[in-house]
């Protein structure tokens, strides 16, 4: 949970009192199971204001006091943790090939998942509606809802909540998902870049636990990334960091949809590795076949999995000579497809980057798999949850 005070302003006694709400519940939730004394030290809260807090908390249902099971002098202290029945969202990925729905508590924990492959080059309606379908079909029977994200095929603009113009997505272009979602489920919609929700899902709840900066790497059918600064999601200025699939690597290379030539994406996608075994020849509709033909002996087949790996190297060695992370995560149908993908991708980084930063940065495959992008979204909400529980709380009473 990336979760940041700053976005709170404000100086009139409600605001303060929700900035405090907030960052009492806030600690909570990193901290748990904590004492009262440990919490209020940690934020330099008197008892008796923190008593008022948590009082509340407890009141809206966000937090429950148990009984520590460890026994110090003369009693066992009470301890607070979140009570993750509270609130529940839902968590959406929509990618080229699929839209999958996750039903998650506060906590972050799965209740409920409906995933439902799409066709290529389905039309935008139709894409929308499979998504309108599969949030139905997870809440159904379940308690409601405060909220939805959504991990998309970026570019986004954020402010406006509008997907932009995906490449090599069946023709969406200034999709007003945000407001179109709103309408149809009457909760609040977050979304962004699946790439970027993939991160937040690996940072909160996968591989990049308690790693203050990493790069999340997705590798499918397009490629891009989200990378995790201090320990918050970098947007970027426009909202738009991350595009490492529009890296160029070669500016004689095949003509991008971005409008550059060579970029990552034109060399590396899924469909681009694809087309290049057909270029040469070979008679193949998947990475599981192309790696079996090379496995096989097909030399073709080898060089087109060598050159495709030597692209992402290249990239990934630029991207950590440029913002120096702790990690890397690799993630997408790519690396599901190509086992050893990672672990070559690893030697070959740390072999070509500059010496101090190569000793140190790890790279590993993703941790939540194919629900890293819907979790990720799901955080969004989460973190809206964090910031206002108070306004959260009154909605779902009403
Ligand atoms: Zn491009």
């Amino acid at each position: 949970m990336n979760t940041s005070l700053h976005a709170l302003r404000g100086s009139n006694a409600t605001l303060v009192k929700a900035q405090n709400l907030s960052s009492v519940l806030i600690a909570i939730h990193h901290l748990q199971p904590v004492s009262r004394t440990d919490l209020a030290a940690k934020l330099n809260l008197t008892a008796a204001t923190l008593t008022n807090l948590v009082g509340e908390l407890t009141s809206l249902g966000f937090v429950e006091e148990t009984q520590s099971p460890h026994r110090q002098i003369g009693r066992r202290p009470r301890l607070l943790t979140l009570n993750p029945a509270t609130a529940h969202f839902v968590g959406v990925e929509i990618s080229r090939t699929r839209v999958q729905a996750l039903y998650v508590d506060l906590g972050g924990t799965i209740h409920g998942r409906v995933t439902c492959p799409l066709p290529a080059q389905q039309p935008g309606r139709f894409v929308l509606q499979t998504t309108i379908d599969a949030v139905r079909a997870v809440t159904e029977g379940r308690p409601p809802i405060v909220g939805i994200g959504v991990g998309v095929p970026g570019p986004i603009d954020l402010e406006r909540g509008m997907v932009l113009t995906p490449t090599n997505f069946g023709g969406w272009a200034h999709v007003p998902l945000t407001g179109l979602l709103q309408g149809e489920f009457g909760v609040p919609v977050f979304i962004d870049d699946d790439a970027r929700t993939a991160a937040l899902g690996e940072h909160a709840l996968g591989a990049g636990q308690h790693v203050p900066n990493m790069l999340y790497v997705s590798l499918g059918k397009g490629i891009g990334s989200g990378l995790i600064l201090n320990g918050s999601l970098y947007r970027g200025t426009h909202g738009l960091a991350g595009e490492i699939g529009h890296t160029v690597l070669d500016v004689r290379g095949p003509r991008c949809d971005c409008g550059n030539h060579g970029c990552l994406e034109t060399l590396a996608s899924i469909p681009a590795v694809l087309q290049r075994a057909r270029d040469v020849g070979l008679s193949v509709d998947g990475i599981e076949q192309l790696l079996k033909a090379a496995t096989g002996g097909n030399a073709a087949a080898a060089t087109v999995l060598e050159d495709t790996r030597t692209y992402l190297s290249a990239a990934l060695v630029s991207a950590v000579n440029f913002c120096d992370p702790d990690l890397i995560v690799v993630g997408g149908a790519l690396v599901q497809a190509w086992p050893g993908l990672v672990p070559r991708l690893g030697a070959s980084v740390r072999g070509h980057s500059f010496q101090q930063v190569s000793s140190d940065v790890q790279i590993v495959a993703s941790a939540t798999g194919e629900d890293a992008a819907a979790l990720g979204a799901a955080t969004l909400v989460q973190q809206h949850v964090l910031l206002r529980p108070d306004v959260v709380r009154g909605v779902t009473r009403s």
